[in-house]
């Protein structure tokens, strides 16, 4: 099993012990009673990146009086990120595939240029001056 978060604690559970080291909790890893956390379940979205339109789903963690504390992968809901509140957005999942696959279109356009740009420059000739 990949690395697992005592949902309790959020302390990481790996490999998977009887309780959590953190808060002594038993641990259950199905069904119902089920208290870890093997995939993020983001609760918002998060804008980290300054000049990028990279939105992250993430999982509020706490929240301060201007920024939060989030996670947007296992190892960070013991070591969380800090966020400023202002850039952090209700979850949609309907938005986040939208811009996500616009984001894939365009690194795909961004690459098909650069080959067609290529394929001019590979047509170049070295200048040869005059004798
Ligand atoms: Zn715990």
């Amino acid at each position: 099993m990949e690395e697992v978060i005592c949902a309790n604690c959020y302390t990481p559970l790996s490999p998977v012990l009887s309780a959590c080291p953190g808060c002594g909790d038993n641990i259950i890893i199905t069904g119902e009673q089920k208290n870890i956390i093997d995939r993020v379940q983001p609760n918002c979205l998060i804008h980290r990146y300054d000049g990028s339109d990279l939105l992250e789903p993430a999982f509020i963690i706490k929240e301060g009086k201007t920024n939060l504390k989030a996670a947007t992968k296992l190892k960070e809901y013991a070591k969380p990120i800090t966020v400023p509140k202002q850039k952090t957005y209700a979850f949609d999942q309907n938005i986040l595939s939208a811009i996500q696959s616009l984001r894939n279109e365009r690194t795909a356009s961004i690459r098909r240029y650069d080959q067609l740009i290529q394929s001019h420059w590979q047509q170049l000739k070295p200048y040869k001056p005059k004798t």
